[in-house]
């Protein structure tokens, strides 16, 4: 049965640094996922401890926010077949050292905390992820 369903992707800041964000893109069009909507921003530190408040607990917290924060970002609505397990699996495991071939996160990326791609892990989250940049 066809499910098409969106989710949300960013392109953190060490990929937009390193000028890969058409190369993901490619990517991720090549790989079946329909770019709807896509935009470049910098969010402020407040704005990423929001967008990333389920992780406030956690040691890296802090950390992950600065690093959200610390320079441009492009923010994307993707749309697919199963899009929002298809985009978790094209992006590969958290860690790029873990992470399976051909997957954006071996590609790409640099470390644990600079690992080039964000992509929402459930139906709910997609949804409350794609309001939070692009309410309408
Ligand atoms: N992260 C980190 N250190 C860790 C675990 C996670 O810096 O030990 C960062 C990493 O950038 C990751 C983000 O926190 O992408 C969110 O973590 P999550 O477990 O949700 O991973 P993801 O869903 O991005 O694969
Ligand atoms: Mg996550």
């Amino acid at each position: 049965m066809s499910k098409i369903e969106q989710t949300l992707s960013i392109i953190k800041p060490d990929a937009v640094e390193r000028n890969l964000v058409q190369e993901i893109k490619n990517f991720l069009e090549k790989n079946n996922l329909i770019i709807k909507e896509s935009k470049k921003i910098h969010i402020t530190k407040d704005e990423a401890s929001e967008f990333y408040k389920v992780h406030q607990s956690k040691s890296f917290f802090n950390d992950l926010c600065s690093y959200l924060s610390s320079g441009p970002i492009v923010v994307m609505i993707l749309e697919g077949e199963n899009a929002i397990f298809s985009y978790r699996k094209l992006m590969g495991a958290t860690n790029p050292k873990e992470a399976e071939n051909n997957t954006i996160r071996k590609l790409y990326g640099i470390s644990i905390d600079k690992n080039s791609v964000h992509g929402s892990d459930s139906k709910d989250n997609a949804k409350k992820e794609i309001n939070f940049f692009f309410k309408s």
